[in-house]
């Protein structure tokens, strides 16, 4: 099935099965021809390569991570896809879909259960409403797993690849370079989705590293401690630190000074290595 970003073919095998969009599993399907090729192209599929797919839709990603991959396997939550993408997909003796919600999925068993002896790659179009659940998800099981490259709101593309300890820079910055190295790939404008989105979006890539780029004690600690950070922005990292660990502003200066960081500095200046610190020396404190 070649023409499935043809937005004359998607209505027609829509309209055949009496499919009508849901707002609330994200439903935005691609019909920009030119997008899912090169995202495939980008996602490492290949030969002796795996690819989960989060959300096929009707399969137009699909159909081009089957073309190149050894085999796929798409997670979709949505039942009444399931005929549509038989029709579309039924062709393919490499691709398995699964009707399940990915948050609630077992990936390690999937992976070592589908993908015996094969490198393993993520490719999606993700659903907007569950983003970073699902990229950080993938990140924190540590699955066996090359790469992500997910298409994601342009504004959560931005904070995710913004570099750490800039003004850009988010929670979700920090805890996922802890994982991975993030780089943008590409622009998709509103318009090459149906129905359209309010906002434009972006091809991202999650190269995942072998190893986290700094040590912790406890990566749950690390994890609470980037949020409290992050929790109020507009306060100094002392504050928002206090508030949102429930630990009293003078142990929390202390601990900053030991960890050389000023009391008053902002949490988006602050390095990877600055979080391990102030991780490492709070779970000594504690
Ligand atoms: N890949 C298709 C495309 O690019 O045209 C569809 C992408 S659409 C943005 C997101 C897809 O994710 C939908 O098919 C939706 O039903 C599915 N989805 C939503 N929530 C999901 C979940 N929790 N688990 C698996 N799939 C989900």
């Amino acid at each position: 099935m070649n023409n499935l970003s043809d937005i004359g073919k998607i209505k027609e095998i829509l309209s055949k099965h009496g499919f009508t969009f849901s707002k609330s599993l994200g439903q935005n399907f691609l019909i920009n021809p030119s997008v899912c090729p090169r995202m495939a192209e980008y996602s490492g599929a290949g030969e002796g390569v795996g690819v989960i797919e989060v959300g096929p839709g009707i399969g137009v990603l699909t159909n081009e991570l089957c073309q190149l991959a050894d085999k796929v396997v798409a997670v979709e939550l949505d039942k009444r896809l399931l005929p549509v993408l038989e029709e579309t997909l039924g062709e393919y003796d490499n691709l398995k879909v699964v009707n399940e919600d990915v948050l609630k999925l077992d990936l390690h068993k999937l992976i070592a259960e589908e993908f015996a002896g094969m490198k393993v790659a993520v490719c999606a179009n993700l659903p907007y409403y569950i983003t970073s659940p699902v990229i950080m998800k993938l990140l924190e099981d540590r699955l066996p797993i090359e790469a992500i490259t997910v298409m994601v709101q342009k504004e959560a593309a931005q904070r995710i690849c913004a570099e750490v300890g800039t003004r850009q820079s988010g929670a979700v910055t920090v805890s996922v370079n802890y994982y991975a190295e993030p780089e943008m790939l590409f622009g998709v404008s509103a318009g090459s989705f149906m129905p359209a989105p309010k906002v434009d979006s972006a091809v991202i890539r999650l190269n995942v590293r072998k190893e986290p780029p700094v040590k912790v004690e406890s990566e749950k600690l690390l994890f609470n401690v980037i949020k409290a950070a992050f929790s109020q922005r507009r306060k100094t990292l002392a504050n928002s630190l206090s508030s949102g660990l429930s630990v009293e502003k003078g142990k929390i200066n202390e601990l900053l000074i030991n960890s050389g960081v000023e009391t008053n500095a902002r949490a988006e200046k602050l390095t990877l290595d600055d979080f391990a610190n102030i991780t490492n020396n709070l779970q000594e404190m504690m």
